[in-house]
């Protein structure tokens, strides 16, 4: 690891999001930086939150509702943004704010039912297979309004929009146009559904041409945290 402390490293990754915007005419408040925390240890976070940072983002089940549950961030809205099975659902439902990854009918029907009646609705994102690749999760582009709507009739979930996952190796060309079709696919929904307003994209190797291309949302890990050891 650099020997950068997350704090600074964090003030940088502002900074980039910030040229970003300046450089598409978008004010900075129209980007959500979510802090992809991921594997790191609390102190890492807690550096962050008291940096001012507010939207983390966890990727596994069991990690996530721990973080969620040690950390006391007042302030902080949990993003769920890993694959999300069935057996998981119910702690993802009782603590996370936001879920990324909604891509089928079980999951939207599992986290309503499961949702506390005591806590606002969950925000959720449909994710989309823009790539067409079999072995990546997420719905194609033409099952994404059959979704929408089951989820809207959902009274425990708050449909926010789209969220996609590029391929790793894509070529700057074939990632604008991923992130170009992820937009309108949002601006499309947000015709029948006037809450999908979010347009989540981008992770550190790309997160400037995500804004520059329509992103609401970028999620950053690496760049913010430190290189991850891959999970055993
Ligand atoms: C890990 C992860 C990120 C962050 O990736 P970095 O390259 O570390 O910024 C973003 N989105 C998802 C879905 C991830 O799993």
């Amino acid at each position: 690891m650099s020997d950068n402390s997350t704090r600074e490293r964090l003030l940088d990754v502002r900074r980039r999001i910030e040229a970003a915007c300046q450089k598409a005419d978008k004010s900075p408040e129209a980007v959500t930086l979510l802090a992809v925390s991921k594997t790191k240890p609390m102190s890492q976070l807690t550096e962050a939150y008291q940096a001012g940072q507010r939207h983390f983002g966890e990727n596994y089940a069991q990690e996530a509702v721990e973080k969620q549950q040690t950390a006391a961030f007042e302030a902080a809205q949990w993003h769920f943004i890993g694959p999300l099975q069935s057996n998981k659902s119910r702690g993802i439902a009782e603590s996370m704010d936001w879920v990324h990854t909604v891509d089928r009918r079980k999951i939207a029907q599992r986290l309503n039912d499961q949702r506390p009646k005591n806590l606002p609705p969950l925000n959720v994102l449909i994710q989309v297979n823009i790539s067409g690749d079999p072995a990546k999760s997420g719905v194609s582009p033409n099952e994404i309004h059959a979704l929408a709507d089951i989820i809207a009739d959902c009274p425990n979930l708050s449909l926010r929009g789209l969220m996609t996952i590029t391929a790793n190796g894509l070529d700057e060309p074939a990632l604008r146009a991923q992130f170009t079709e992820l937009k309108n696919l949002q601006l499309a929904l947000i015709k029948q559904h006037s809450t999908c307003t979010e347009c989540s994209m981008g992770m550190s190797r790309d997160f400037e041409l995500a804004i520059e291309c329509g992103a609401t949302m970028v999620r950053v890990g690496s760049d913010i945290f430190g290189q991850r050891t891959p999970k055993q």
